[in-house]
């Protein structure tokens, strides 16, 4: 028996109805859960006197309570209950909603502890709902660091955590170390039995701190190490291409290209003439014109008698490059393969792929299964990839022998972080705008600002234009004060019911969003309300205006490619971000986007104030977020982790053979996706 067979029933307490709630969020082993990490947590383990209460965040009090407590009714299905405490140094009043339970468990003269958020309302100090223990309690629900997990409500909190309590006393002795012992102690990293226990349940801060660094250099190694193999793989000579005459297909283009745009085309060009496989990203703004550039590329490869393929991560968007490329290669063979194409369509789209009589596919990840198969693959193109796709980019390069190969990201990176994430490309950019673009009028507004920017919306959709509202999450959250797409929809429906608002989220089905994207690019649905989903790409010139909610809880690369889905038409764009929070430092960043318009000095001081984490998809990862993350020293972890991947792929130090095992069975399941059995049994 080892972690990764071993079910979640085995731990006690789990029977086979509450086996079946985790297995709704993708729990399924021992291993599972210790792997479900916090996403955030909550500090309990600061104290202050009520005097000394500084009433900024959250905190934790003792006292005694003075009154018992006393409940009001003042209308069907509301209990107010009161009660007043005092330390020392001073009172609070204590209030309950809807807890009528509350009276009979708080006593007069008896000590409690209390955290939550304190207020001071004139000369009252007071709490609202605060979390409550007994004093001699101290230290199980207070007093210290709390996980919180994401469960979308299928378990408790408090029965997760128990839950995992008990897998770490019995996994202890099963759990094996991914980081060879060398490689530890030479960089300095903790255990992984240490630090998968002060990731649940941490000791202390920097306890804390130095679990997640573990973690966040376990990914990177892994990662790195992937990079390097599939750098040491992968050969120098490219396909040989003869034609390279596209002058036609650039005169028909309703538009002529920028200066940026030519150079990279003819970059690439002398790539190939120069016989070597191309390997390049190209780095533009949003709305810099990256898909034309692709698009010649793919040409190329079939006038030189090949086919192409452009892979995009979302269904929209491979539709919107079906639409597109149809229209500016109107001779030319064009499939688009998703997953929402029926099994008939599929198959033939897939015999015609094969047989060659398909010149050029678009698609999602549906293009990198297995059943597709090319007659002769030329160009691979995988644009917005600006996460990991190590492992897809890949898998489609295999479905060649050795075709060329462009990457295309419209997250600006900054330099220091495109070197080491995409060391083993040749890097273009695209610095210029086509002309004529309007700059988009960007605003930093509070709450106060409610009432008016929704008359601003309404005045807009009365001229027949459109809008985008952002919402960080999909659903309501029980620990999240922050709007979510599916109520905010309903809400703003509510405000302007004369025209339609629709909805759209990550977890709708791909044929339900490509409806709704429809209705939006054909005016019917006239405001749009979505989670990030509208980050990447996504293009409609009527659409002015984009109003995003929770701001502080984006980053700022994302914001400006939120941003970028207006002014892409004739008329004054506009970008209205509610920042909800008093927190200066978080302003001074959204004050960043206000300010300027340039993606890549906006991604150089997100990665200066935020960290990698949004540039390296750690905020995506599972590795929980922390609000005192430092970006510098996370960037120190990544560069460490990058040396000892080198270090690994070099034979530097002395790895075990059981440790080679374990970590290049990581590195397959991770990164090159083989259907490779359990080797721990
Ligand atoms: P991105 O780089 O964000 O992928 P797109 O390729 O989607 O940008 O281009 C954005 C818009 O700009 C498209 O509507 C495209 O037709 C248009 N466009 C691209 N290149 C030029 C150009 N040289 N002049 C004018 N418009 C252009
Ligand atoms: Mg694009």
């Amino acid at each position: 028996m080892n972690v990764f067979n071993m079910p979640v029933s085995a731990i006690k307490g789990i029977g086979p109805k509450r086996a079946e709630a985790f297995k709704k969020l993708n729990i399924n082993s021992v291993y599972d859960l210790i792997n479900h990490f916090p996403f955030r947590y909550q500090d309990r383990s600061v104290f202050y006197d009520i005097e000394n209460l500084g009433f900024v965040s959250e905190c934790c009090v003792i006292c005694t309570a003075v009154t018992s407590v006393k409940t009001i009714r003042p209308k069907k299905n509301i209990v107010i209950s009161t009660c007043k405490m005092c330390d020392e140094t001073g009172e609070i009043k204590v209030t309950w909603y809807n807890q009528p339970y509350i009276s009979k468990a708080i006593f007069r003269g008896k000590e409690y502890v209390l955290f939550g958020k304190f207020q001071k309302k004139g000369n009252v100090t007071e709490i609202l709902n605060p979390v409550i223990e007994k004093r001699e309690n101290l230290g199980k629900f207070t007093g210290k660091i709390i996980p919180v997990y994401s469960l979308s409500s299928v378990v408790s909190q408090s029965t997760f955590m128990k839950t995992v309590e008990t897998a770490l006393e019995i996994s202890e002795k099963l759990l094996v170390d991914s980081l060879p012992e060398s490689v530890r102690n030479k960089y300095s990293i903790d255990d992984y039995f240490e630090s998968v226990k002060q990731i649940h349940f941490p000791d202390d801060a920097a306890k804390l701190m130095r679990a997640r660094e573990r973690f966040l250099f376990e990914q990177f190694f892994l990662f790195f190490i992937a990079v390097e193999k599939i750098r040491n793989n992968s050969e120098s000579c490219g396909i040989a291409f003869s034609s390279f005459n596209t002058a036609v297909f650039e005169e028909n283009l309703p538009f002529a290209l920028t200066n940026a745009q030519i150079k990279v085309i003819n970059d690439i060009k002398s790539d190939i003439k120069s016989g070597k496989a191309v390997k390049r990203l190209i780095q533009g703004d949003v709305g810099s014109g990256k898909t034309v550039v692709a698009v010649e590329i793919l040409l190329l490869s079939v006038l030189n008698g090949y086919q192409g393929v452009m892979m995009a991560p979302t269904e929209i968007l491979a539709t919107q490059h079906y639409q597109s490329v149809k229209k500016m290669l109107p001779d030319l063979r064009i499939e688009l393969l998703t997953s929402s194409v029926s099994k008939k369509n599929k198959k033939e789209i897939l015999d015609k792929l094969s047989s060659g009589e398909v010149d050029i596919l678009l698609g999602t990840h549906a293009v990198i299964e297995d059943d597709v198969v090319f007659n002769k693959l030329g160009v691979v193109v995988c644009d917005e990839q600006h996460r990991f796709g190590v492992k897809q980019r890949q898998k489609l390069i295999e479905k060649g022998e050795n075709p060329h190969l462009i990457v295309m990201t419209a997250t600006p990176i900054p330099r220091t972080l495109s070197l080491i994430l995409y060391g083993d490309l040749d890097v273009s950019i695209i610095d210029e705008l086509p002309p004529g673009r309007k700059e988009i009028s960007t605003y930093l507004v509070n709450e106060s600002y409610r009432k008016r920017v929704y008359t601003f919306l309404k005045k807009h959709l009365d001229e027949g234009e459109q809008a985008y509202i952002v919402c960080p999450l999909v659903e309501e959250s029980e620990t999240l004060d922050l709007k979510d797409a599916k109520s905010f929809s309903e809400f703003v429906q509510s405000q302007i019911p004369e025209y339609k608002v629709g909805l759209l989220h990550g977890k709708q089905k791909d044929s339900e969003k490509n409806a709704i994207m429809d209705e939006f690019k054909h005016g019917d649905i006239r405001v749009l309300v979505s989670t990030t989903v509208i980050e990447v790409g996504v293009d409609v010139p009527n659409a002015t205006i984009m109003i995003i909610e929770n701001a502080e809880r984006f980053g700022l690369s994302q914001i400006h490619q939120l941003r970028g889905r207006v002014g892409r038409g004739e008329k004054q764009s506009f970008c209205i971000m509610f920042g909800n929070t008093k927190n200066t430092d978080t302003l001074e960043r959204l004050k960043v986007i206000e300010k300027s318009t340039d993606g890549f000095y906006i991604s150089e001081q997100d990665l200066k104030m935020r960290g990698p984490g949004d540039f390296i998809g750690t905020r995506q990862s599972g590795i929980p977020a922390l609000s005192s993350v430092d970006g510098e020293n996370e960037l120190k972890t990544v560069y460490k982790a990058k040396d000892a991947a080198k270090d690994y792929v070099n034979n530097n130090l002395e790895v075990s053979e059981n440790e080679c095992k374990y970590l290049e069975f990581l590195l397959k399941t991770k990164y090159f996706d083989e259907k490779t059995q359990n080797i721990l049994n």
